[in-house]
C-alpha cells in the first residue's frame, strides 16, 4: 500500500527517536531523507535533535535541494541525499548518521570488507569507505559517486555513515547490520584477529541471496567482500619478543657493517 505523506513524516521521526537513542547521534547530528515523488524529498531539518522531531518540523525540498515547504533549515548534507537519489532511481530513503564504531573504522581508514558473518555478506556484500570531504560542500560526495551504484552502505572517512533503500526501514536496518558488523569486527580485532572466510564460502553466501529474496547491490565486487584467499600470506601477522626483535635488528646491522 502506497503510503501518505503524513505516514511517512511520522516514519521519519520514529526512525530519527531510534538513530538517537541506539546513540549513532549526538545532539543534531545527522539526517534522515524519504523521496516522496520525482520531484520531492522529504527531509529532516538542521538545528534539531533527530531523538525528539515533531512530524510536522519536517521540511520538503526538490531534486535541486531549494525548500519548497516546512519552517526549519534544510541540512547542508542535503545534497549528498539528492546525489544518491539521482544515481539510484531504486532508492526511496537515505539515513545518514555518525555510529561510533563504525565512524571508528571510517576514522582509522578501515572499510568494513572483510567476510567474516553469513548476515552481514548477504545483506551488505561489504561497507567500502569513501574518502573525506568537507561537510556542506560538494566535496563531501564527490569520492562517493563511484560507490553509490555499487553499494547500499558506504562508510564517509573522519565523518560517519550512510545507508539507502526502497523504504526508510530497509534504510535504518542497514545501518544497524553495518555497526553491529563493526562492534563484532573489533571484538574479534581485540580477541587476536578475526578468521576471514574462504573464497567458496562466500560465493556461497553471495549466491544464496536469490533464495532469501535479497536485492543488495554488492555482489562480487572484486575485493568485496575480502575472502581469505585475497588477504595472501602478505597480510600475515608474526608476534616477535623484544629480545628477538633487537636480535633481529642487530643482525640486519651487522650482516651490514654497521654494528
Ligand atoms: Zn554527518
Amino acid at each position: 500500500m502506497v503510503k501518505t505523506e503524513r505516514e511517512h513524516r511520522e516514519d521519519i521521526v520514529q526512525i530519527g527517536r531510534l538513530v538517537f537513542q541506539k546513540g549513532w547521534v549526538a545532539a543534531n547530528d545527522g539526517n534522515i531523507t524519504i523521496r516522496l515523488d520525482a520531484e520531492q524529498v522529504l527531509a529532516s531539518p538542521t538545528g534539531v535533535c533527530k531523538g525528539m522531531m515533531h512530524p510536522d518540523d519536517l521540511i520538503i525540498v526538490d531534486m535541486q535541494g531549494n525548500k519548497i515547504a516546512g519552517r526549519a533549515e534544510r541540512t547542508t548534507e542535503i545534497g549528498m541525499h539528492l546525489k544518491i537519489y539521482e544515481l539510484r532511481p531504486d532508492v526511496k530513503s537515505v539515513v545518514h548518521a555518525h555510529p561510533p564504531v563504525a565512524t571508528g573504522f571510517a576514522t582509522a581508514g578501515r572499510p568494513l570488507n572483510l567476510g567474516l558473518l553469513p548476515e552481514v555478506i548477504i545483506g551488505l556484500g561489504c561497507v567500502p569507505l569513501a574518502g573525506y570531504g568537507l561537510p556542506g560542500t560538494p566535496e563531501l560526495t564527490e569520492p562517493m559517486i563511484p560507490l553509490i551504484p555499487k553499494y547500499d552502505a558506504l562508510l564517509m572517512a573522519n565523518h560517519g555513515a550512510v545507508c539507502y533503500g526502497e523504504d526508510v526501514y530497509k534504510a535504518y536496518f542497514r545501518m544497524e547490520t553495518m555497526e553491529h558488523f563493526a562492534r563484532i569486527t573489533l571484538v574479534a580485532e581485540l580477541l587476536g584477529g578475526p578468521k576471514v572466510l574462504p573464497r567458496v564460502e562466500v560465493d556461497k553466501l553471495l549466491d544464496s541471496r536469490t533464495r532469501y529474496g535479497v536485492k543488495a547491490k554488492s555482489a562480487g565486487e572484486p575485493g568485496c567482500p575480502v575472502a581469505a584467499e585475497d588477504l595472501g600470506s602478505g597480510e600475515e601477522r608474526y608476534y616477535v619478543t623484544r629480545a628477538e626483535l633487537i636480535g633481529l635488528v642487530d643482525e640486519a646491522l651487522r650482516a651490514r657493517g654497521l654494528a
